[in-house]
């Protein structure tokens, strides 16, 4: 149909970031034409999601064009492809990134515009997908992206959640949570496949038989039927030459399976099995870093596990007829041990499918797999019981004690009669309730492990898996995070990323972050620092906005705005930040100390429903917020507001406004941290501790443009096995510790609801704090002070955070996937 096609001529490729050249009139046709034939309306007529509808479709086709021509292309190269198998793909919005990475922002701007439509309106129709809960789901789509960006053959892998992350309201100084039923108004991102639905089997028995050579022959039988059915979401890079795909599945029930019950004449009962078999990708569990240890949750593990291997081996076998290039063609990337049990299923296709000797299959399925840990905190670490998984999975655990046999088998040739390293060391977790520890298995399972940050990867060779490094030091390295610039610079802060390019003389730093460095000599031109400054002041006013919209508290765009907003966790201690707050608050209206900059205090983020310590943080929050904003003492010296809802499109809105902020995790706690690298290349200063990759970002940006703190992970550590950390000892010595503490114990933040934060000094100061809270709030204050100092001085301050933006090329996901592509996955472009 040449009359929808957009592409008016290619013209000439000037290299892998070619742009197409569009007319405004073809881009109009395509709106009409989908507005007409695929929502069935004149486009006058259209409401704003229909209108936003029309277009998403309009540019899926060119979309669709070009992913087709890239699977074209790499069938032609039939080059090793990798497949990011990932719980979690925190995607957010989808038609700002298309339109800027197709090149078509501009003309679709201007078709709307002449048809009398605002972009930005229909920008923001857009239900965003909300497949995680952060910076785990968030890494896994800045990494799709950049492989698309770099032209490399890599698939995503997910679950298709009916549910994103629920949505969060603010009730009473409470989270609520409603359900994010994200699909509701239809996606027009997804192509659904049926045609290549898969069939999983799961529950069932295993029955022992011998083949006909005498060998053992174990069956897998009575299982019942769950269907993945792919919906593929086109990823598309900068400059539009490749279009990859993150193939999700959502769960169908199988016709056969209820048939049995429907022929046993219970129509009812088999429409509910039916009903349950969909209930698989209903919701995204919304705990973060806190392990969930559900039924459900196995069976979305094994959905994603075993849909993903099944897609891998057909599309391998199209193309070989044996196995024997399967790893030098197939790398498969665990996004934290949520998929490990590809290791299992794995062996399972190539030994009992595909009829492969267990040796070979067991090199195969390590050459195969690598894994990323994401975390080192005790509750995140999943463990299945024995039980359970014999009852789901009675393969897979039969599977997984013969791996587990070998594998200590060959522990106790080299450390003969070390009982206690075996038992460490084991995939089984004995005890009272058996439970296999699927950390184990995916270091088991893997050729290459790899923590998120340099800090991160010292602390799971030393504490998490010391074992496992000593037998294995080669399979061990750092991928320090990184994150997209596309989305988090040029799209996200449009004024600053036109004044780097005029200043620079080039766009060529967003597909090659380290170009960033020329903006170094300009530091010392003072225009350039003023039209820096100019451009933080209008995402300031554009927040100061939205903060009424959302809050109705009104904020000085001319205060330092200091953000903290992620997942609402113990260890990432908002709560350090608010006695902060509080010690100031008490400063101003009991010492008559002014600070010296008025000062916003920005929070959002979520938690998890069933974490009650996180919610009463939440409640502190915006029960500070009530007092400090409306008491004429503080005289709008400080504000404190929390935002509701904390998701990808709003920190899109909040990073580019912000000058500071915080990353105070307890240090040796936070693995990576990826928000820290959206804010630092937005230019906002670092406040944090010497923890994740804020060390890494000290490095790259210099120790004069952040603020780091507090305890370092060793202390931490030591003084936690000592048990030499005493709260109460700071709180003694110390009177504003003491005053920040009792004015949680008495009622000043909460007057109607007498008692309601005496939890805090409970925990603080009767449970041992465990989360150094106490330990690092006197460096914490000082370094808040000088901040504010610093502040003060606005060409100095300019100077840091143009630094902060020159310098952040390192924490570019494309420096990350080019890591893991050469060391790790060995693949290349193809271009
Ligand atoms: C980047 C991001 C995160 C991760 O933030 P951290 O500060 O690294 O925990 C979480 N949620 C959203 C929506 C994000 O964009």
């Amino acid at each position: 149909m040449t009359t929808r096609r957009l592409e008016q001529d290619p013209g000439p490729d000037t290299g892998t970031h070619r742009h197409v050249a569009l007319t405004v009139s073809a881009f109009q046709d395509a709106i009409r034409y989908h507005a007409r034939y695929s929502l069935g309306k004149k486009w006058e007529h259209c409401s704003s999601r229909e209108l936003f509808m029309a277009v998403a479709f309009a540019v899926r086709d060119a979309l669709i064009d070009r992913m087709l021509e890239t699977e074209d292309r790499y069938q032609q190269a039939d080059p090793k492809r990798v497949h990011y198998l990932s719980m979690e793909f925190l995607l957010g919005q989808s038609l700002r990134n298309n339109l800027s990475n197709l090149g078509m922002l501009d003309p679709c701007r201007e078709a709307l515009r002449t048809m009398g439509v605002d972009l930005d309106e229909v920008l923001e129709g857009e239900s965003e997908a909300a497949l995680g809960n952060g910076g785990l789901g968030r890494l896994a789509a800045c990494f799709l992206d950049s492989l698309a960006t770099m032209g490399m053959p890599g698939y995503g892998y997910g679950i298709n959640y009916e549910y994103g992350l629920f949505k969060q309201a603010i009730d009473g100084g409470y989270q609520k949570e409603k359900p994010d039923n994200w699909m509701a108004s239809g996606n027009p991102w997804q192509i659904e496949r049926p045609d290549e639905a898969c069939i999983v089997p799961v529950y069932g028995r295993v029955e022992h038989g011998i083949d006909r050579t005498g060998g053992y022959n174990p069956m897998w039988m009575d299982w019942k039927i769950i269907i993945g059915v792919p919906h593929d979401m086109p990823i598309i890079g900068y400059g539009g030459n490749t279009v990859n795909v993150l193939r999700l599945y959502s769960a169908r029930s199988s016709e056969e399976f209820d048939m049995q019950i429907f022929n046993e004449g219970d129509y009812l009962k088999a429409v509910e099995q039916q009903i349950a078999s969909e209930t698989i990708s209903k919701v995204l569990y919304p705990a973060d870093s806190i392990e969930a240890g559900r039924e459900l949750r196995l069976l979305q593990e094994y959905l994603l596990v075993a849909c993903a291997l099944r897609d891998i081996v057909r599309r391998y076998r199209k193309s070989h007829d044996n196995f024997d290039q399967f790893p030098s063609k197939v790398a498969i990337q665990l996004n934290d041990s949520h998929p490990a049990l590809a290791v299992a299923e794995l062996m399972r296709v190539l030994v009992d499918e595909h009829a492969q000797p267990w040796e070979i299959a067991w090199e195969m399925t390590q050459a195969t797999l690598s894994y990323t840990n994401h975390t080192l905190m005790p509750e995140a670490l999943e463990k299945w019981s024995v039980s359970l998984l014999e009852a789901v999975l009675p393969r897979h655990l039969q599977i997984i004690y013969e791996i587990n046999r070998r594998f200590l088998a060959q522990v106790a040739s080299m450390w003969p009669r070390d009982y206690e390293r075996l038992r460490r060391m084991s995939v089984i977790e004995e005890g009272e309730q058996k439970r296999v520890r699927m950390v184990n298995l995916a270091l088991v399972g893997s050729h290459a492990v790899n923590g998120v940050s340099t800090l991160h990867t010292q602390l799971v060779k030393t504490y998490l898996a010391p074992d496992f490094a000593q037998l294995w030091p080669e399979r061990f390295s750092t991928k320090t995070n990184g994150v997209t610039p596309r989305r988090w610079l040029l799209q996200a802060n449009p004024l600053l990323a036109d004044l780097i390019t005029n200043t620079i003389g080039s766009n060529g730093w967003i597909a090659d972050l380290g170009k960033l460095r020329g903006l170094e000599p300009h530091v010392q031109n003072a225009k350039f620092r003023q039209a820096f400054l100019a451009v933080k002041r209008v995402n300031k006013v554009r927040l100061t906005r939205l903060i009424y919209d959302v809050s109705r508290v009104v904020v000085n765009p001319d205060a330092l705005f200091d953000v903290h907003i992620k997942r609402i966790h113990e260890y990432k201690r908002q709560l350090l930040n608010v006695m902060q707050i509080v010690h100031q608050y008490l400063c101003i209206i009991q010492d008559g100390l002014e600070p010296p900059v008025p000062r916003v205090y920005i929070f959002a983020g979520k938690a998890a429903p069933g974490y009650w310590t996180a919610k009463q943080i939440i409640k502190l929050i915006t029960s500070v917020g009530q007092v400090v904003n409306n008491d004429p003492q503080v005289k709008g010296l400080i504000r404190v507001v929390f935002l509701p809802d904390y998701r990808v499109s709003l920190a899109e809105q909040i990073v580019p406004a912000a000058d500071v902020n915080q990353q105070i995790s307890m240090a040796g706690t936070e693995a990576s941290g990826t928000g820290s690298m959206k804010f630092a290349m937005n230019g906002a200063l670092i406040v944090g501790t010497y923890d994740g990759a804020n060390t890494e970002i000290m490095e790259e940006v210099g120790e004069e443009n952040v603020f780091l703190f507090g305890l370092q992970a060793e202390a931490v550590r030591q003084m936690r096995e000592r048990g030499s950390y005493h709260p109460r000892d700071y709180y003694h010595r110390n009177p504003h510790i003491r005053r920040v503490m009792e004015a949680f114990a008495s009622n000043l933040f909460c007057p109607n609801q007498p008692g309601l934060f005496r939890w805090i000094g409970e925990s603080v100061l009767d449970h041992g704090d465990p989360y150094f809270h106490l330990a690092d709030l006197e460096s914490y204050i000082d370094t808040q002070n000088r901040v504010a100092q610093a502040f003060n001085d606005p060409a100095g301050w300019a100077c840091k955070a143009i630094f902060n933006v020159a310098r952040t090329g390192k924490f570019s996901s494309d420096r990350a996937i080019a890591e893991y592509a050469r060391e790790i996955w060995n693949i290349r472009p193809v271009l």
